[in-house]
């Protein structure tokens, strides 16, 4: 069956970082496009200019990049629908606006926020859900068109019937039945000259041809009043798919800004922009958040790629996802042994050289195969590696003793180690596991107490990849310069 090409959007408004809520949205989106061989493009929604933080904009530019999830069109890189920020559409609104006021859909408003303060609060001593009184409503088209050419200061309001109902139907909860004298006659058009969300995104998302409203379930409130808007201009309505929400970790309650500190503090974070410092690649995130609304029929570890391919929004799920970063960590550990020695060298090389290493590349290929196991965020190939590109390791005295020996003890095997390996050639795997294994069967020692010296000798910790195939990376002179270190070390305590 071919399926028609579906165009979608993320229409982010630039207020505050963008977080895993956003990313999951704009994947769905992006995966809806490409899976039916349309078009995924991005919108900014700046028009509440009073909330529109410097720098926003970019991190969603930034973020969707890093992410893999690649525009078609967007306000960085124009296409045929543009402009893509809404600040830059008033024109388009205006003509819009303008046919909903003569269909009789809209009306223009004049009441002051002190009158419409006052009413607030005379509805809330009745206890009557706060509206608007539909005051200007009854104003004559005229009388209307008159106050505005003397410049008065006015609002543009939908015209909400105020009988009946309205039916508005979710791809995912099906249709949503709402009684029309319990919408308000929102406001369409600001004093600034600028739409609000509910005008601006059903015209934009109408002129741009978008076939699938993918976004968030906070807007399944105003939801009837956007069908409503919609149906006034008489135009198609598009698929309306509306997410399930995040709960915190525990699963009681929606995530609130301050689970997102909570998370910080366990080196965790819901904004995408902290990702990749904290070391989670792409693949771990996006594949974490996609099944955090998705059910997947078949395997749960896919990468971009293979989501496109098994992508269908008929398996995308209303119910709630609660948050649960043990996952985040599995599926990024996940993906890091998925990757190419080549690729995931690339990827770990700015965790060294952040830190202010010299990274030699031929180096990080070679250690590679030998930390990728032990990963579950990038940034763990510090704890693994950094040995590799220092001077000098600098070990814990304490840390050089052996088991169940003492310094002096510990520091003669050192010197045998050293002797050992200073007759061979070179240091590899092949040429020093044996003679030393052959010291330790002669000495009477175990094997941990010998390899446990050394080990911390030449990687400067207790924990580390493979002994000998990290000293053959690290190399003979610099493997016998920090024995001799450690011997020195050992004498004198
Ligand atoms: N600007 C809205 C928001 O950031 C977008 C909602 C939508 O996708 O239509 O929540």
């Amino acid at each position: 069956m071919s399926v028609k090409p579906a165009r979608t959007r993320f229409a982010p408004s630039p207020t505050g970082h963008l977080h895993l809520g956003g990313a999951r949205t704009a994947l769905y989106a992006y995966l809806l496009a490409k899976k039916t061989g349309g078009q995924f493009l991005l919108r900014i929604e700046d028009t509440d200019v009073s909330r529109t933080v410097p720098g926003a904009e970019q991190e969603i530019f930034d973020g969707l990049r890093w992410l893999g999830l690649n525009y078609d069109e967007g306000p960085d890189i124009g296409g045929p629908y543009g402009p893509y920020r809404q600040t830059e559409r008033r024109e388009i609104y205006h003509k819009y606006i303008d046919i909903l006021v003569k269909s009789g859909h809209a009306y223009p408003c004049f009441c002051t926020p002190e009158r419409l303060d006052a009413v607030r609060q005379e509805q809330q001593k009745l206890k009557v859900n706060p509206h608007y009184d539909g005051t200007c409503r009854a104003l004559s088209q005229d009388e209307a068109a008159r106050r505005i050419a003397n410049g008065e200061k006015h609002v543009v309001r939908f015209k909400m019937a105020q009988e009946g109902v309205t039916v508005a139907h979710d791809h995912l909860r099906g249709d949503i039945t709402l009684e029309n004298k319990q919408l308000n006659d929102q406001v369409l058009l600001k004093t600034d000259g600028l739409p609000t969300y509910h005008l601006a995104a059903m015209v934009d998302d109408h002129e741009m041809g978008i076939t699938h409203v993918v976004r968030g379930s906070e807007w399944l409130g105003t939801f009837p009043l956007h069908v409503n808007i919609v149906r006034a201009f008489g135009w198609e309505e598009p698929t309306w798919v509306h997410l399930s929400v995040f709960l915190k970790p525990s699963g009681k309650g929606k995530l609130s800004k301050r689970d997102s500190v909570d998370a910080n503090k366990d080196g965790y974070s819901v904004f995408i922009k902290d990702m990749q410092d904290l070391g989670f690649t792409p693949e771990g995130v996006l594949n974490w958040g996609a099944l955090m609304g998705w059910g997947v029929p078949e395997g749960d570890v896919m990468n971009l790629e293979q989501m496109v391919e098994r992508f269908s929004i008929d398996s995308l799920t209303p119910s709630p996802a609660a948050i649960n970063f043990q996952k985040l960590d599995h599926f990024n550990a996940t993906h890091i042994r998925l990757f190419t020695t080549e690729d995931l060298a690339a990827r770990l090389k700015p965790y060294f050289t952040r830190e202010g290493l010299n990274v030699n590349d031929d180096t990080l290929l070679k250690i590679v195969p030998l930390i990728r196991e032990r990963l579950v965020t990038l940034d763990d190939c510090l704890a693994f590696g950094a040995f590799f590109f220092k001077e000098d390791v600098n070990p814990n005295p304490e840390d050089l003793i052996a088991k169940g020996l003492d310094a002096k003890q510990s520091a003669q095997i050192a010197q045998r180690a050293y002797q050992i390996l200073e007759e061979q050639p070179t240091i590899s795997h092949e040429r020093c596991e044996p003679p030393l294994r052959a010291y330790v069967e002669e000495s009477g020692l175990n094997a941990n107490q010998v390899f446990g010296i050394l080990r911390v000798a030449t990687t400067g910790q207790k924990v580390s990849p493979p002994l000998f195939e990290s000293m053959e990376i690290i190399g003979r002179e610099k493997c016998l310069a920090r024995i001799k270190n450690a011997i020195e070390v050992l004498e004198k305590i």
